[in-house]
Order: C-alpha cells, then structure tokens, then sequence
C-alpha cells in the first residue's frame, strides 16, 4: 500500500523482544534493560496475527528483530507461523549470532529465508570490550552454523564508530573475497544510548571507500548501496542514514515488542495495536502506513526524535 508521500511500503519490521544477552555500548545500558512482564509483550500468537494483518495490508517482507530475536522462546514457532501466510515472499532476521549455533538448522527447517548477523569488529578483545559480555569466537561459530543449515547470501552488518573500527575496514570487506557474503557498513546513528556521544564517532560510510579504492559501485538494493572489488566472491553494502538521507525510497514500518506501530525509525509517532484483532488491525496497520512521516531530522536536529532506543525498536 502506498503512502501520503507515494511510497510503496511493504517491509515490516518485527521485533519480538526488547532484551539482549549482550549489551552493546552504543545500543544498552551496562545493566540492561528491565523486563516486561508478559502481559506487556506481544505473544507469539498476537506477532504472528500482526504479520497476517500486515501481509493484508501490502507487506512482502517481514523481519524479525529485537534486543535479541533469538532469546525469545517461542521465536522458532514464529517463524513457521509467519512462513505461512500466503503472499509473504520473504522472512528474514536480524541477530548478533550469539545462539546460532543452536538454532541455526531448525530456523531453516522453521522457513526462515535469510539472516542479517551483525559484527562490528574481528578483534576479539574489542568484540567483548564493545558488547560487554559477547564473545567472537560465538558470532564466529554463529555465522558458521547458518552457513552449514543452509543459509546463502548471508549478510554481516557493520556499524561505523569513529575511533573504534576504522581501521578494521579491509580486514572485514576481504570476507567477501572467497565467500558469498555481503559485509554492510551502517553509520552509527545518535539515537537511545549513543545520542549524546562525541561527533568524531559518527562517521560517513565514505571512510569504507577511502579505506578500500579498489571498490566498484554495482547497484542498489533497498537502503544498501553495493560495491565489490573485483574477483571478490560477496559484495560490500553501504548504509548511510546520515550522510545520503533515504527518507524518500524508505519503504518499511517496524512494530515493537509491547505493540506499538511506529511508521518511522526517528519519529516520536507511534500507534498502539495492542487488543486488536481482524479488521480493526488491519485498519490500524493502515493509518500507520498512510501516514508515516516524510522524513527524519538526524541532522537539523543532532539527534533522533524516537522515544526509544534501539534495542526497544529493532534497528
Ligand atoms: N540484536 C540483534 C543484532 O544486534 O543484530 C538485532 C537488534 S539490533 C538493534 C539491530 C541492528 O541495529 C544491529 O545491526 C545493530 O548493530 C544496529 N544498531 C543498533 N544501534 C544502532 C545505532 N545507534 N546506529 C546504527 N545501527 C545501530
Ligand atoms: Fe543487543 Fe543487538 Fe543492541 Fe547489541 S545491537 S545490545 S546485540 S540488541
């Protein structure tokens, strides 16, 4: 469906819970976050309605997200809920990989079509300084682990952060020389934790084509402007929320984990779906679709306008 603005939204992202067993600097707090009880969180049974009511309404891809997507128990019998709606052409989800070498098979067996895993640094004494309590070696063995379930065109999501992993830019794009990956590269974006963080750690995606010339534009694909060096098997995404706004082809909705629809990642607007069902859903999915706002004011404004963090959004 379109929106006020023309834009044909049809990615919804689904985030199934708000907590994380790491605690990434830029994302969370050191201690946490508190946990809903269960009355205030979407269950299973209600995240798989909203995805019916959204594919009612023009979805074609659902991602599921968090905190941790794959703490919530449940999470596997999402999947094969959301699978099977007719007209869903694609379900994906974004994890720190953490847990992957335990879920990695029955997520595929589940119908899950793809996953995002998201690693900022190859050095293990950074990993586990930037995350708090994560490790390498396991997003190591997570990766591993979907590769061996059958997982193709896996994506590795890189967040840029000035004075952190700069230089670990060749080093993370030569995994795309012999495997089929996509390393992605998104801006650090001053929302939740990380708002009022220095300037000199929010830096443009064009330090990934400083660091590596041999990089040769391909294509776009969504939000990710594509590069490869040539030979290279993968290819390298750039995200850049901050330096080349997107706001005009964005084409999703995220919906929270206590039930709230928010039609723009920066914008304080939310629509609460909690207690709805049929067509009262699909005709609040609707409203939030219309009207998503034009767009963010990340830099007018120096930081987002969201209520929450990320790890309450989903990414
Ligand atoms: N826990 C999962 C993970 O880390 O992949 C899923 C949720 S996490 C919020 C989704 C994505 O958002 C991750 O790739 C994370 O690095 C990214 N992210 C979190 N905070 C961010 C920020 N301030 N700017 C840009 N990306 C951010
Ligand atoms: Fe957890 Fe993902 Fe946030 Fe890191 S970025 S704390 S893994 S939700």
């Amino acid at each position: 469906m379109k929106d006020l603005n023309g834009r044909n939204i049809e990615y919804l992202r689904l985030s199934v819970t708000d907590l994380c067993n790491y605690r990434c600097t830029y994302c969370m707090g050191e201690d946490g976050v508190a946990k809903l009880g269960h009355s205030d969180i979407l269950s299973i049974e209600a995240l798989a309605e909203i995805g019916r009511a959204a594919v009612a309404c023009g979805i074609k891809k659902i991602r599921l997200t968090g905190g941790e997507p794959l703490v919530r128990k449940g999470v596997v019998s999402l999947c094969r809920m959301l699978k099977s709606i007719p007209g869903l052409a694609e379900l994906a989800m974004t994890t720190n990989g953490s847990l992957l070498p335990e879920y990695a098979f029955a997520l595929k067996e589940a119908g899950l079509d793809r996953l995002n895993i998201s690693i900022d640094t190859l050095d293990e004494t950074k990993f586990t300084e930037l995350t708090r309590r994560g490790n390498l070696r396991d997003a190591l063995d997570g990766l591993a682990a979907a590769k061996a379930a059958g997982f193709t065109n896996i994506k590795i999501n890189t967040v840029l952060i000035g004075g952190f992993n700069l230089d670990e830019i060749p080093k993370l794009i030569a995994l795309t020389r012999d495997e089929p990956v996509s390393v992605r590269f998104i801006e650090l974006m001053p929302i939740g934790e990380c708002a009022g963080w220095p300037k000199n750690r929010f830096v443009s995606a064009d330090a990934v084509l400083g660091a590596c010339p041999a990089l040769v534009p391909e294509k776009t694909e969504g939000v990710a402007e594509l590069y490869r060096v040539p030979g290279h098997i993968g290819t390298v995404g750039l995200i850049r929320p901050l330096s080349h706004s997107f706001c005009g082809d964005c084409n999703r909705i995220r919906v929270t984990t206590d039930g709230k629809l928010k039609p723009c990642l920066h914008s304080p607007l939310e629509i609460d779906l909690n207690g709805l069902t049929g067509a009262a859903l699909i005709s609040a999915i609707k409203k939030g679709i219309f009207y998503k706002p034009e767009r963010h004011h990340l830099n007018e404004d120096g930081q987002s306008a969201s209520l929450r963090g990320m790890h309450r959004i989903g990414g």
